[in-house]
């Protein structure tokens, strides 16, 4: 481990390392070898990093383009536990919402996690929308949600005062949860059990040799002067029988780079950002449980959603971004500008079902961008984890489309990936 530590330290802060690579292809990058290597910091390349050092006893070096961990869509999201009611049966992201959210709440107990089981209401706001409430509660029973019930308009608004709707469906096992201490407490555990975490680190592509991979390393600064119409000269290449490419908005343009892949099979990607409101001017929450429409094409519709300090927010809205190509992506060059002029939008939408919303109430907040596979109007698709028998290349595992639920998710997605491809 030290020697890989030190490996890591010289790529980080040597920038003459950078000589050594323009020499002939191939020749003089220094060459390492490791056992495991997650490509990305985000709550689900933790996650997947710890289960393997914890439970499957691997040694893992997780690479970040960033100079910390979370600082993508892992902390630009609802902090919503959700229960599993909106997916399709069966596909991953019921079964892996599911089963990772009874896997977060045992941890968050176990580890002392900040979180509240608080509930959440859908709510149908005028008659026409009740067949699509239906529609949801037969499916969350399908999923195995627990505890899910129809309810009356006056039952739903006698539990939130503020609150006016025809009918809800009430989702007790819903709740929130603080996740920057979720990941903190994730990346300590991995730590102590074999992982190191290296910063300022971007994986700019991969190549095949005799079979195993060669992962392409440079330090992030220079990724800004980076050839990406070529392979280029990495800083470090790393030959690891295990590769998981958890680069969430960035894993599709990624896996594109790595040469020798089946093409074919890496999806389109699309970009969706989702910009938050917060209420100004409140002592008291109007609301003590999530408030969610009925969902909307590309997300969940914008609903209330609650902190752990009971301040309120509402979002995400969704706007479909059509400038991002694979080479900004790679340079992580997203905008995450809020602008003031979508709350024109927002007015109306919450009003629907929370009436009493002042003129002049709601401030800019902060915005996430979805990584989705399908476009506007394309319907669901499914998280996608693609290994070798997809692709091509042995022991590369790209997870692919990891929206929402993925922070819900990250635990059991985490335990599959390890059991399968560990
Ligand atoms: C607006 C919004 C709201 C959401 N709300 C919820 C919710 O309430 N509940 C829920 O369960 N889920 C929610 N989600 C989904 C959830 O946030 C994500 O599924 C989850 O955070 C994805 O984690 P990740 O680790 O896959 O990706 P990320 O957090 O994006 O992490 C990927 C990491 O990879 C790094 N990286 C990228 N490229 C490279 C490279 N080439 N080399 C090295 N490192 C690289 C990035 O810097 C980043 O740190 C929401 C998402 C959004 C956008």
């Amino acid at each position: 481990m030290m020697k890989l530590k030190k490996l890591v330290r010289n790529l980080v802060q040597i920038p003459s390392m950078r000589k050594i690579c323009s020499l002939a292809a191939g020749e003089g990058v220094q060459k390492e070898k490791t056992d495991c290597v997650v490509i990305g910091a985000g709550v689900v390349g933790i996650a997947v990093a710890r289960e393997l050092s914890l439970n499957h006893g691997r040694n893992v070096l997780v690479i970040e383009s960033a100079s910390t961990f979370g600082t993508g869509s892992s902390s630009r999201n609802s902090e919503v536990i959700h229960g599993g009611i909106y997916y399709p049966p069966n596909s991953l992201k019921a079964r892996f919402c599911v089963r990772g959210r009874r896997l977060l709440y045992e941890y968050c107990k176990e580890h002392g996690i900040p979180h509240k089981q608080i509930g959440k209401l859908i709510v149908a706001c005028g008659h026409e929308e009740v067949p699509k409430l239906n529609y949801l509660l037969n499916r969350g029973i399908e999923n195995g949600v627990e505890g899910l019930k129809m309810m009356e308009g006056s039952e739903a608004m006698s539990m939130e005062p503020e609150l006016q709707c025809v009918r809800a469906l009430w989702s007790p096992t819903s709740g929130i949860i603080d996740s920057h201490s979720l990941m903190l407490s994730l990346m300590g555990e991995a730590e102590t059990h074999g992982t190191t975490f290296s910063y300022n680190s971007t994986v700019t592509g991969a190549h095949l040799e005799e079979n195993q991979i060669n992962l392409h390393i440079s330090d992030t600064k220079s990724v800004k002067n980076f050839d990406f119409s070529s392979q280029g000269y990495p800083d470090i290449t790393l030959l690891p029988k295990l590769v998981v490419n958890a680069a969430g908005l960035t894993s599709t343009a990624l896996a594109r780079r790595f040469n020798g892949i089946n093409l074919g099979v890496i999806p389109p990607s699309y970009y969706a950002r989702g910009c938050y409101f917060s209420l100004s001017n409140i002592t008291v929450s109007p609301f003590k449980h999530l408030i969610y429409p009925i969902p909307e094409d590309g997300g969940l519709g914008v609903h209330v959603t609650l902190d752990l300090d009971g301040n309120v927010k509402f979002g995400p809205d969704v706007e479909w971004l059509n400038d991002i190509d694979d080479v900004s992506t790679l340079q992580n060059k997203f905008d995450y500008t809020v602008c003031a002029d979508r709350a024109k939008k927002f007015y109306p939408a919450i009003r629907r079902y929370y009436p009493s919303l002042k003129d002049a109430s709601l401030q800019p907040g902060y915005a996430g961008i979805r990584p989705k596979l399908s476009g506007p109007r394309d319907g669901f698709y499914d998280f996608l984890i693609q290994g070798e028998e997809f692709h091509g290349i042995p022991r590369l595992v790209n997870l692919f489309g990891i929206e929402s639920p993925g922070l819900t998710s990250s635990m059991a997605i985490a335990e599959y990936v390890a059991t399968k491809f560990s």
